[in-house]
């Protein structure tokens, strides 16, 4: 299917909810409390599927129902294959447990020396500071314990996360994710920021969230003073389809890149949704645009009740040929798939290389035109006997030839 919305036009305004006086409407904590949680108040808004309505009935036992009244507006309410819908409404799917699929899937909990932080790569390690998000994406890999609808008893413990980072000198980088860490009030956030900015072998501190697209209102001046303060901070959102990218969105990343802190975006390859190369186009030009440099493209993750989302690899591959070289450089995430149990982030990419051997690499470019690059140096051959040999014997001394 290809895309075919208008590129340029980004949504903008209250949608729905003109009633609401705009300071209310601009108000994080205004957005959180008038959030759609429950199917009578989804129903309110929309005509659901059969599909739907029974994911919804089933969403309590697996990941709660959460949309943010900001980002129901970018739903097409007439579309049941609208790829915002798909996102954040359950469908009967959910409930069906594939033989591959694991609550962990990435053997995270394994790697979890205190609760709430995993550390699987030697230099850095990934802090769950919460389970709460502003809204719920029905494929989420943590889905065992975001929202706690599956009774996992996720408590993060700050205390015993920072003490294992002050206690291990060769974590350099911290990544605080969840849930979403941008659901912490200031107050915390800046206490856990500050405490890690003090720990001196942490020389690098990044968050992952997608506050910035469910709830852009979050990312206020009095937070970006936050993020400036405790600097260099790096941020990944989460954007995964064109139409997320809104006015507002737009507005919040300016004000997070003008507070210093680097932007970089993670997709997940999610079927129906963005498995397209169109679609994926569309997408990583307006992240461009925000000053956000796509960063991971991910492979769907073998959570359970997530075989409806899964995109075919071979499909993945496509769209990032189909990127590079063919669009700004910038604009290609890697392409990964994180190994089911626990191997980490493995890169798939197009086969570009043909042959490699002690005297050449063959290589095919972005068109599919082949190119040699020699490994082995080769002398020039000799002049020719019969080439003219300057002489200039005045100047030449014996021993020049
Ligand atoms: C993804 C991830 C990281 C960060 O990986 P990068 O490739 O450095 O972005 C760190 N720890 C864990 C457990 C992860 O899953
Ligand atoms: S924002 Fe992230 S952690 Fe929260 S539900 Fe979505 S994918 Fe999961």
């Amino acid at each position: 299917m290809p895309y075919t919305e208008d590129r340029s036009t980004w949504f903008e305004g209250q949608g729905l909810w003109q009633h609401v006086p705009e300071s209310d409407w601009r108000d994080w904590t205004w957005q959180l409390k008038n959030r759609i949680t429950t199917l009578e108040q989804l129903e309110q808004l929309m005509t659901l599927t059969p599909d739907e309505k029974a994911g919804c009935l089933f969403a309590s036992h697996k990941l709660s129902l959460a949309i943010t009244p900001y980002f129901f507006n970018l739903i097409d309410r007439q579309d049941p294959d609208c790829p915002i819908r798909k996102q954040v409404i359950p469908r009967a799917g959910e409930q069906q447990i594939a033989a591959e699929e694991m609550l962990d899937s990435l053997g995270e909990d394994e790697h979890s020396p205190v609760p709430g932080l995993v550390h699987r790569y030697p230099d850095r390690v990934l802090f769950l500071v919460t389970d709460r998000c502003a809204s719920y994406c029905r494929y989420c890999t943590r889905s065992r314990l975001v929202s706690n609808a599956q009774d996992y008893n996720f408590h993060p413990e700050y205390e015993q996360g920072l003490r294992y980072i002050e206690s291990h000198p060769e974590v350099r980088d911290v990544l605080l994710s969840g849930g979403d860490p941008l659901l912490l009030s200031d107050k915390k956030l800046e206490h856990l920021i500050s405490r890690l900015r003090a720990i001196p072998h942490v020389e690098f501190i990044r968050i992952g969230s997608r506050i910035p697209v469910f709830l852009p209102q979050r990312i206020t001046p009095a937070l970006c003073e936050i993020l400036k303060k405790y600097g260099p901070i790096w941020m990944s959102i989460h954007v995964n389809h064109p139409k997320e990218c809104t006015a507002e969105l737009r507005d919040a990343c300016e004000r997070l890149s003008f507070a210093g802190v680097p932007l970089g975006n993670q997709s997940v390859l999610l079927r129906g949704i963005n498995d397209d190369a169109d679609v994926m186009k569309a997408l990583v030009h307006r992240l461009l645009r925000m000053r956000v440099r796509p960063y991971y493209l991910y492979q769907m993750d073998l959570i359970t009740g997530g075989a409806h989302f899964k995109a075919d690899v071979r499909k993945g591959i496509e769209i990032i040929a189909a990127l590079r070289g063919h669009t700004t450089g910038y604009a290609v995430p890697q392409y990964v798939i994180d190994a089911p149990g626990g191997g980490g982030k493995v890169p798939i990419n197009p086969e570009y290389l043909e042959k490699i051997t002690d005297d050449e690499v063959v290589f095919r470019n972005y068109e599919g035109k082949r190119f040699t690059y020699p490994l082995k140096s080769t002398p020039l051959p000799a002049a020719p006997e019969t080439a003219p040999v300057e002489q200039t014997p005045a100047t030449t001394a014996p021993s020049a030839r």
